[in-house]
């Protein structure tokens, strides 16, 4: 099977066979985020402080980044967060579908942080009337904040890395609708631009993985299925949960604490051979 340099042996010392023999190795060494500087987007809502709070348990220092109007729930976060894993945990305003918003975001977060190693790209909106006939303003705003928003962010953030010349890991929250039409009951659920923001956010992902491996940036996404992350409090019936998982092997919804998990393995050296990925999490919902 000789093809190429077969003499030039030394190529192949890059690649340890036992490296778990070697006396200081630790494979959940792997998943600490020790010394790590990250931002997490969405990080007052369900999903993006239970990942900033595995990110700072593995002992990363994390801005959290939300609108204006989150304050109260951010700022006694923010501090609930820091006091409990003794890391430093700063809380960020921003519009991500506002571009002078993102700018002067690069700029809190350097100095906040100094730099950024891993974000979690997760402002999300499903909003009202995003169905088959929905009105103009419907599909714009959810683009804007879903897929744009997207965008910025992560260039702030591979920006960042660049200029400091050190690697990272970029996730982006996907969704199983950008999969599928989330099929509950006889019919699709709402979910005609989100859904399609959440394809984009994928292939997104997938051509950054591609472009920033030479800087030593990852880039990957995940899927939840249904989590219970707060969003559908007191908004679902039990006849609408059971329709929901319906579909769902698992039977069930996702927790936060799957989902950050999730986010926790890819953020770090665990995942250190894992770009341009899609991870579902979602009870076995994408099978079908
Ligand atoms: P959530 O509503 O609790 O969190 C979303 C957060 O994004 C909120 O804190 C909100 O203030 C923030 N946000 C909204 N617009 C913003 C903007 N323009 N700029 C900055 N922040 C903004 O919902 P969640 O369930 O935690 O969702 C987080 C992400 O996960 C979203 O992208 C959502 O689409 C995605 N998702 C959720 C589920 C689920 O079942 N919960 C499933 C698949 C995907």
């Amino acid at each position: 099977m000789g093809v190429g340099r077969m003499t030039d042996a030394t190529v192949f010392d890059q690649y340890p066979l036992d490296e778990w023999k070697e006396p200081d190795h630790r494979i959940m060494r792997r998943f600490s985020l020790a010394g790590r500087k990250g931002f997490v987007t969405g990080g007052a809502g369900g999903l993006g402080r239970n990942v900033a709070a595995a990110w700072a348990e593995a002992g990363a220092d994390v801005a959290l980044v939300d609108l204006p109007s989150t304050r109260d729930t951010l700022e006694p976060l923010a501090a609930e967060l820091a006091k409990r894993y003794d890391v430093n945990i700063v809380p960020l305003y921003c519009d991500v579908a506002d571009r002078e918003q993102v700018d002067a975001l690069k700029k809190s977060l350097i100095t906040a942080l100094g730099t950024v190693d891993i974000a979690f790209i997760n402002a999300g909106v499903n909003v009202p009337g995003d169905d088959a006939d929905e009105p103009y303003e419907v599909w714009k705003k959810t683009i804007d904040i879903n897929l744009t928003g997207a965008y910025m962010t992560a260039q702030i953030a591979q920006h960042i890395m660049r200029e400091h010349n050190h690697g990272g890991s970029l996730i982006f929250t996907s969704s199983l609708s950008g999969h599928n039409a989330n099929f509950i009951g006889g019919g699709p659920s709402p979910v005609a631009a989100y859904g399609a923001t959440k394809a984009g956010i994928y292939e997104y992902a997938r051509y950054l993985a591609a472009a920033l491996a030479p800087y030593g940036i990852r880039s990957n996404a995940i899927s939840p299925g249904y989590v219970w992350s707060g969003i559908f409090d007191g908004r679902i019936t039990p006849d609408a949960h059971d329709l929901m998982i319906a579909p769902v092997p698992m039977h069930r919804f996702g927790t936060n604490a799957e989902i950050a998990s999730a986010v926790l393995f890819l953020a770090s050296d665990a995942a250190s051979y894992v770009t341009g990925i899609n991870l579902q999490v979602d009870g076995g919902y994408s099978v079908y």
